[in-house]
């Protein structure tokens, strides 16, 4: 089988950043309760006062391990897809975290699931660094990434409530990490 180059977004696909970021606000503040990104309704957190939002993202800056607290969202099976993926394909984890050394933390993070030698890039700019590594699929939950990698590279976007009504032009849409892994996996056979 000859191996594609992945782009594979981790906050929102991987990883529960909406629950880390929820239970960082709800530290501070007791009336606020977390919730997980299955249940984030829109892409900017509305029902927290903007004030508490930039405090959290300020504690985000400071937090020497947020990233790395971070609740997987895969499976037990969808992990180890995750990691034969890797092992067959040049799997990059293309993520716009900041803060605290976030690429250590990430690198760390994705080793703890089970992948070896994890890539990491961190980038503000994620549609350049798919072309810069030139990637044949890329999977995202953010619908402005999407639109600007498209047509560049095969796009998935990873439904969530917050993305679920966008129009964006897309290859794919999946609900399931396994259903784009199957994607990937017929796609190379297909071509070998
Ligand atoms: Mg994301």
């Amino acid at each position: 089988m000859k191996p594609f180059v992945l782009c594979v977004d981790v906050d929102g696909v991987l990883a529960d950043f909406t629950w880390g970021f929820t239970s960082l606000a709800a530290a501070w503040h007791p009336e606020i309760t977390p919730w997980p990104t299955s249940e984030q309704k829109t892409w900017e957190f509305d029902s927290i006062p903007k004030g508490i939002q930039n405090e959290t993202w300020t504690r985000v800056r400071q937090h020497p391990s947020f990233w790395w607290d971070l609740p997987c969202r895969l499976s037990s099976s969808e992990r180890y897809s995750l990691c034969v993926l890797a092992a067959d394909h040049r799997v990059y984890f293309v993520t716009n975290r900041l803060g605290v050394r976030p690429e250590e933390q990430t690198v760390r993070w994705l080793h703890h699931l089970g992948l070896r030698n994890p890539n990491v890039i961190v980038t503000t700019n994620k549609a350049l660094a798919c072309r810069t590594i030139e990637a044949q699929f890329a999977i995202d939950d953010k619908v402005e990434n999407i639109a600007a990698m498209h047509p560049w590279v095969h796009t998935t976007l990873f439904r969530l409530p917050y993305n679920r009504d966008s129009n964006v032009t897309v290859d794919y849409c999946v609900d399931s990490l396994s259903e784009w892994i199957g994607f990937v996996n017929a796609a190379a056979s297909q071509r070998s």
